[in-house]
């Protein structure tokens, strides 16, 4: 199948870490695909305050905006093109990768980037939670504290975005019910001050919708029911990598670079669990973008300039 586009570089992700590979390959002048399923920075749009970015950056809309304008700018310099798709899978072979997409689409280049971040866990990837009606739930980093004003509202979890998300929405009045596992305990302590919420530790939660809601049947380690039907349930159980076929995966699924094939870079979140920063994925894209440039040439068939 004759490919859609073949350059030097394919970047997979247009979050920090693909932005910033994309930016320094276009400035290397190497030619550039970007792959993004949502839009650009689309995670960065709901972190409502930044204070670890350097820059000045004090929301995550402002810097994704900025970084929306960057692709754009080296855009128009014909160097770098956006594509809104969503990748399926990565093949790395001896003088190519190729990446295809959801709509059939086959890219190809004589590197690329992967750097899809980390998506929601949904309800039926933990044993705690029974909801076989739900398949995904509404993360609560994503959601309004005004949508949620005078409704009754349970949180499944306890993960960080809780905390970030009180701070956040600290003028509004909201009251959440927050229902968590053992394995969340540890997390709690930086909310468990907030009058908004009420902290109830479960060794198991049942879901199921009823009309105009959701009946929610809770478990107590001690043993013991409590039964009661809410408005909204809201995710915040935690994250998995966005990883794809052809990608190597260790047990938690995420990608050590390492691992990878060596035309196929990964970049930002979906490295690993930790270092999960914005910052550290713009510093991983631009270095997974440097790699593949300052590769020993002869042995990869650079040199980079126009395509292969
Ligand atoms: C609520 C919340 C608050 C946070 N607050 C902070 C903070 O204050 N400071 C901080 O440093 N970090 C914070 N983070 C973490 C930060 O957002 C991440 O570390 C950072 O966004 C990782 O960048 P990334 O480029 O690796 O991935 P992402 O930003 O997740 O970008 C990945 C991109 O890839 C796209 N994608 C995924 N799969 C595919 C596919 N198959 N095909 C095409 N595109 C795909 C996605 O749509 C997405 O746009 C926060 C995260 C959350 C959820």
């Amino acid at each position: 199948m004759k490919p859609s586009w073949d350059v030097d570089l394919l970047v997979v992700g247009a979050g920090p870490a693909g932005v910033a590979a994309a930016v320094m390959a276009s400035s290397l002048r190497m030619t550039c695909v970007v792959v993004e399923a949502e839009g650009v920075g689309a995670k960065l749009r709901a972190i409502g305050a930044l204070e670890n970015v350097p820059g000045g950056w004090s929301t995550g809309a402002a810097l994704a905006e900025a970084l929306a304008g960057d692709l754009a700018r080296h855009q128009e310099l014909g160097r770098v093109r956006v594509l809104s798709g969503r990748v399926v899978r990565v093949a790395g072979h001896d003088d190519h990768v190729e990446i295809g997409l959801e709509d059939g689409r086959l890219l190809t280049a004589s590197a690329a980037v992967v750097a899809t971040g980390v998506t929601a866990l949904a309800p039926g990837d933990v044993p705690w939670i029974e909801a076989p009606e739900i398949r995904q739930l509404p993360p609560l980093w994503r959601v309004a504290a005004g949508d949620l004003a005078g409704r009754r509202v349970v949180v499944l979890g306890a993960d960080r975005p809780l905390g970030t998300w009180l701070r956040t929405h600290a003028q509004d009045q909201v009251h959440l019910d927050v229902l968590f596992p053992q394995g969340d305990q540890y997390k709690t302590d930086e909310v468990a001050g907030d009058p908004r919420i009420r902290l109830d530790l479960v060794a198991r939660v049942a879901v199921t919708p009823v009309p105009k809601g959701f009946r929610i049947t809770a478990e107590h380690p001690g043993g013991g029911a409590h039964v009661f039907v809410v408005d909204a349930v809201l995710g915040n159980i935690g994250s998995k990598p966005a990883a794809m076929p052809g990608l190597v995966a260790g047990e938690d699924g995420y990608c050590p670079p390492d691992e990878q094939h060596p035309r196929i870079r990964v970049a930002g979140d979906v490295k690993g669990p930790r270092m999960q920063r914005i910052a550290v994925a713009m510093g991983d894209g631009s270095r997974a973008a440097l790699e593949p440039y300052y590769w020993d040439q002869a042995a990869l068939g650079g040199p980079f300039t126009s395509g292969r």
